[in-house]
């Protein structure tokens, strides 16, 4: 055993179903947790192993962000204020470009102040073959340099360029006055965009190289299915398949996502993905906002994942996920910040609180998601979408070495009831600026709150002259302005269905 470390805290929680440890102690050696035990008896036998912590700490597993972007600066940064999905994604065509490694660096820095040591961070990207191989590349070395372990489920868009729906964008166009129909052929890629063919090469090249990495790996990720063909979802599958890698999609978000199955599949999204063959514990979906008690049947029956958004999900309104009838059917559920949180502070503490809060009912005896629930989605249920089962999401013998201090001065100032959890006051009363110090794979990559790896201010300051020095789209500004109303008339005609199912199944367990 190489350099062993102890990591101590007043209380050691080792996952949402183990007994806390008080006065505990994790000795880990070579990035794994080797054991948990009381801190003096660690003490004793290793008593030349350097010590992380002390007893003003709470030691937890790290966190896994199943579900994210990774921008740097927000949106609302961005000058792009919120509004529902369909517009919203219409309106990034305002957004500056910025620099992937600086946003990957400082989306990292930020999680990293949160707890989380995981994360899928889902990246569409545009562009030629090369501008998509150095996004992802640049986004991935990003990550990389942060410390932290991340996954980048990448992806491109290949139809529904304007409005969803194969060969819906010719017909929009068409009812489109002519004065505004230039605008909308500015949304259509050119000859030079990357094709599916050259995206399967260069995938495989950024795969192979990070095939062995400890930290840092590469998903599929097709932005929606509405986004791309069946036919490519097919070949994702398969490439997922015979490289034993993940994909991660974006399905049942807005009600219109959910209006498009029905409408172009005959069938609800979920349903039509399973008729494809691609739906496999690889395969996860972020929001599930509007699933169906079929689409939520087939879920728990192939093993597919889901990543649940509450932030975004009520900032961008597209509704309130059947997390309980989630959990009751028994689909692998994860929570994810979509870069999107509703403080603009990306704090996974604050996330777990936003779902278990979000999911109450108001009925006696009706089930409700508690403390334990969203810790495990939170780890256990981000593992298991990420496929790292015993292996992350929990303090144990043989687990990486992803752990989590939170300060806990102002957490349980000035006094807390000696018979109170300590699971308990951590969960409901910790945030992202109690965080202390991380660790992945045994390395410390924040220490006082500050990311170790890198400088947070120079690299804050590189972005912002990145962005200063980006000329405004005033072009794509102009574009946004002529087509937002007629998208939304678009979408107005759309039929919605009766939402009553939908909202009885979200409230009765
Ligand atoms: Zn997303």
């Amino acid at each position: 055993m190489s350099s062993p470390k102890i990591v101590r805290g007043r209380w050691v929680i080792p996952g949402a179903d183990a007994a806390v440890l008080t006065g505990g102690a994790v000795l880990i050696a070579d990035g794994n947790v080797v054991a948990l035990d009381e801190w003096g008896t660690l003490q004793a036998r290793y008593p030349d192993a350097e010590v992380i912590g002390s007893d003003s700490m709470a030691v937890l597993p790290g966190l896994i962000n199943a579900h994210h972007h990774s921008k740097g600066v927000s949106t609302i940064q961005q000058g792009i204020v919120d509004m529902l999905l369909e517009p919203w994604i219409l309106s990034h065509r305002r957004a500056r470009q910025g620099d992937p490694r600086l946003e990957a660096l400082l989306s990292a820095a930020e999680q990293l102040r949160s707890g989380v040591t995981s994360v899928v961070n889902v990246l569409n990207a545009g562009g030629d073959a090369d501008a998509f191989e150095s996004t992802v590349r640049n986004t991935m070395s990003g990550y990389d340099e942060s410390g932290m372990r991340a996954v980048t489920a990448a992806g491109f868009t290949t139809q529904s360029f304007l409005v969803s729906g194969a060969g819906e964008d010719e017909r929009f166009i068409a009812s489109l006055p002519e004065a505004v129909r230039p605008y909308a052929s500015m949304m259509l890629p050119d000859d030079s965009r990357i094709t599916e063919d050259e995206y399967f090469q260069v995938m495989e090249s950024i795969w192979r190289q990070y095939n062995d990495h400890p930290r840092i790996g590469l998903w599929f990720g097709p932005p929606g299915p509405q986004w791309v063909s069946d036919a490519f979802m097919s070949r994702i599958a398969e490439h997922a398949e015979s490289w034993d890698t993940g994909i991660q999609t974006h399905v049942d978000e807005s009600i219109y996502e959910m209006i498009h199955g029905p409408r172009f599949y005959g069938q609800h999204t979920m349903l039509h993905l399973n008729d494809l063959g691609v739906l496999s514990p690889r395969f996860s979906i972020a929001h599930g906002v509007w699933l169906t008690q079929e689409e939520i049947a087939v879920m728990a029956q192939t093993g597919a994942s889901v990543s649940h958004n509450p932030s975004s999900n009520l900032r961008l309104r597209a509704g309130i996920a059947p997390l309980n009838g989630l959990l009751e059917a028994g689909v692998n559920v994860a929570l994810g910040m979509d870069g999107t949180t509703l403080n603009e502070d990306e704090d996974m503490f604050a996330e777990m609180r936003l779902a278990m809060r979000l999911h109450g009912t108001p009925i006696l005896g009706e089930s409700a998601p508690d403390a334990d629930d969203v810790f495990s989605m939170a780890t256990t249920g981000g593992a298991k979408l990420m496929r790292q089962e015993g292996r992350l999401g929990r303090i144990a013998s043989g687990y990486a070495a992803d752990l989590v201090l939170v300060n806990l001065e102002r957490v349980t100032w000035p006094w807390v009831a000696p018979e109170a959890d300590p699971k308990d006051i951590v969960l409901f009363r910790a945030r992202a600026g109690d965080v202390d110090t991380v660790l992945v794979d045994g390395e410390v990559v924040l220490r006082g709150g500050m990311p170790t790896r890198f400088d947070l201010r120079d690299t804050g300051r590189a972005l912002a002259e990145c962005l200063s020095a980006a000329s405004y789209p005033e072009a794509n500004a102009e574009m946004v302005a002529q087509l937002l109303p007629h998208l939304e008339a678009w979408y107005k005609k759309w039929h919605v269905p009766d939402l009553k199912p939908w909202i009885q199944y979200n409230s009765r367990q």
